[in-house]
């Protein structure tokens, strides 16, 4: 009988985390039903709702692992959300191990996986003798600044936001200091230090598999297969996105019921991802700007905070709703529905009157867009989003991205202006035209195409180890 092969992966919290991970994990059994996969998955006691309707939703033929929950008081020294989420897998590392040691120290494991922000935990890899990877859900020009983050480090002397030529990288489109992930801000913080330090950690696993696919990001791609001279092993296996169930929360219903009565390509879909926030002032421009567009849009609500991504680990319980401005939703209940902090994106993506996506450029959300072909306007908030956006105006022209003001706020004549030229103006059609041939790809990708390709090379070499 053929042995099995057995592979453990490990998710960081937080829903654009641990979806990804989880998805691929799946797609891994469904290609290759003999492999036995066990995910492990730090939590957090104040996990998000939308954390927990996923989870509910996971299917038998994976082994799930939950870890004693990180209480967020335990993690208070952090700041950006990646540091929180590096935190918590600090705290989790010794029950990792332990569920590493219950399961593999009799029986082999061939593969660890995990999640780029729980990069500590590959340090278990040599104990159980498995090949160490891991799983980037973010793109290929992302990675690319990670793996040239320390020669950049040595080579640029003032503030990444004080450049005034763009920083260029091997195959990636140009992009300014300033639209560098949070983290490179503060060069004089420990967290930042410590960034530099993972990044140059990151080359020494056996393989790097990257939620992205050939066909979006091929100079990325074709020059991080060359970084360092074959140093790194890179196996782009995506585009991995969740399907999606309506069931997961009440609303879901309402906005897909509220869609089905729009004219077609006539709504432009508003949300910043699992955890995005906007400030109080932000939101009336937001709405303001919304209004005086005359477009039809579906907004996804969130209560206001000075902290961009203050709903991203922490379930919040504020109704959003009361935060608009007085009279909004009268005066555009003709052209508008908005639902308080969540949608069924994906469903809604797909939907036939769904024209347009103002996205705060989070991966998976990015992804998804490409998937189902809807062109985007821009609006970053954290974490590697800017260069998100940058890849997808200036890169892949599928975008627009409105302008901040010195303030750091979007005024509601830019956003009007930017969403007019997406729903109506000749720049839009020209997006979506060039979307519908980088969707078609992705489903190649996908079908039989090079994503499938890559994965089943891996999953080929982890079988023949395990045969030995
Ligand atoms: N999402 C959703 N409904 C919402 C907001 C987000 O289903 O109202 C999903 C979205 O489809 C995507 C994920 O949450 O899969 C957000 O991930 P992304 O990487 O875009 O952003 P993050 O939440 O990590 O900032």
């Amino acid at each position: 009988m053929a042995k099995t092969t057995h592979i453990a992966i490990v998710s960081s919290p937080g829903f654009g985390h641990i979806v990804p991970i989880i998805e691929f994990s799946k797609r891994l059994v469904k290609l290759h039903p003999n492999f036995q996969v066990t995910c492990i998955i730090p939590s957090l006691e104040s996990s998000t709702e939308s954390c927990k309707a996923y989870l509910k939703t996971l299917p038998s033929f994976i082994d799930f692992i939950f870890l004693p929950p990180v209480s967020i008081e335990q993690l208070s020294q952090g700041g950006y959300i990646g540091q929180l989420i590096q935190l918590n897998i600090s705290h989790s590392l010794p029950s990792i191990h332990e569920v590493l040691k219950s399961l593999f120290s009799k029986v082999p494991l061939t593969a660890l996986v995990v999640d780029v922000l729980a990069l500590q935990a590959l340090e278990f890899a040599k104990e159980f003798n498995a090949l160490s990877y891991f799983y980037f859900p973010s793109s290929a020009m992302v990675l690319s600044l990670l793996l040239h983050m320390s020669k950049l480090d040595e080579e640029v002397s003032s503030a990444y936001k004080d450049l005034t030529e763009p920083i260029r990288l091997p195959g990636c489109v140009p992009f300014m200091g300033s639209d560098l992930p949070d983290p490179s801000h503060d060069r004089s913080s420990e967290f930042y230090k410590h960034f530099v330090e993972d990044t140059k950690a990151m080359v020494t696993t056996d393989g790097i598999l990257i939620n992205t696919f050939l066909e979006m990001e091929s100079g990325a791609v074709r020059a991080l297969e060359e970084f360092g001279n074959g140093k790194i092993r890179l196996y782009p296996v995506g585009p991995i996105t969740q399907k999606g169930s309506s069931s997961e929360v009440d609303e879901s219903d309402k906005c897909l019921k509220w869609l089905d009565k729009q004219p077609p390509s006539s709504v432009l879909y508003v949300s910043f991802g699992s955890g995005g926030t906007l400030s109080q002032n932000q939101i009336n421009e937001l709405a303001s700007g919304l209004e005086l567009s005359g477009q039809r849009f579906l907004w996804v609500l969130r209560a206001p905070s000075e902290s961009v991504s203050a709903a991203y680990l922490e379930a919040a319980n504020e109704d959003p709703l009361k935060f608009l401005p007085s009279g909004f939703l009268e005066r555009t209940k003709e052209k508008g529905l908005v639902v308080p902090s969540w949608a069924p994106q994906v469903q809604v993506l797909s939907h036939n009157s769904v024209g347009g996506f103002l996205s705060h450029c989070g991966w998976n959300s990015t992804l998804e867009s490409v998937q189902e072909g809807v062109p985007i306007i821009t609006w970053p908030l954290f974490a590697e989003q800017r260069m998100n956006a940058v890849m997808l105006t200036d890169g892949l022209k599928v975008a627009l991205r409105p302008k901040f003001n010195e303030d750091g706020i979007i005024e509601k004549e830019e956003i009007a202006k930017v969403v007019k030229c997406l729903m109506e103006g000749e720049e839009g059609k020209g997006m979506r035209e060039r979307l519908r041939n980088l969707k078609d790809s992705a489903a190649n990708a996908l079908k039989h195409g090079s994503s499938t390709q890559t994965l089943s090379q891996l999953a080929n070499h982890w079988e023949n180890l395990t045969k030995v």
